[in-house]
């Protein structure tokens, strides 16, 4: 029987997710294997059970943080999808600076936001510290790189939908 796979974009910059497409007519390896249940482009209002979750992007705002534990709850195998979503990596990097200088300079000071307003109802709030999937939740695999290379990406795919571990050695992790 088919999995269920699903990918999820929280605090992260859709790299890792350009990352999987590029596994090219792989996909359809895993297209014989799962079944895509949510992703970027196959949306729904309910994050429906799933076995796998990959799930791209630090926690960055309320609505992640709310999100993140409805996958958790529905999810058999959660992946840390990328260097945002392990460690907090590039989305993290505005922890350094409060966050309403944050919201300042990028809703009235950048060019042309100039007279601007900052949003305070389309957008979900900030927390006032990004952090890594695994603070919040229990994370059952770590997928790193920014993004992960497509190879990468398929091995631990193609292993867990065989019911598998994946195996990270030195050679697959390398960057690139
Ligand atoms: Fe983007 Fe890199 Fe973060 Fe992936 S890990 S969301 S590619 S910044």
């Amino acid at each position: 029987m088919k999995k269920k796979l699903a990918t999820v974009w929280l605090g992260g910059c859709s790299g890792c997710h350009m990352s999987l497409l590029d596994i090219d007519e792989r996909l359809l390896e895993v297209a014989k294997l799962a079944d895509i249940v949510k992703s970027p482009v196959v949306d729904g209002k309910e994050f429906p059970e799933c076995d796998i979750a990959l799930v791209e992007g630090a926690l960055a705002n309320a609505e992640h943080e709310e999100e993140i534990h409805v996958i958790r709850r529905k999810t058999k195998v959660l992946v840390a999808f990328g260097d945002c979503a392990v460690t907090g990596n590039v989305s993290a990097l505005r922890n350094a600076i409060p966050k309403d200088v944050v919201l300042k300079r990028s809703y009235l000071e950048v060019p042309g936001t100039v007279g601007g307003l900052i949003p305070n109802q389309e957008i979900a709030p900030l927390i006032d510290r990004v952090r890594p999937l695994h603070e919040a939740v229990k994370v059952d695999y770590y997928l790193p790189g920014c993004p992960p290379s497509a190879d990468l990406i398929f091995h631990v795919l193609f292993e867990l939908l065989h019911d598998r571990a994946p195996v990270l050695d030195q050679e697959k992790l390398k960057y690139g």
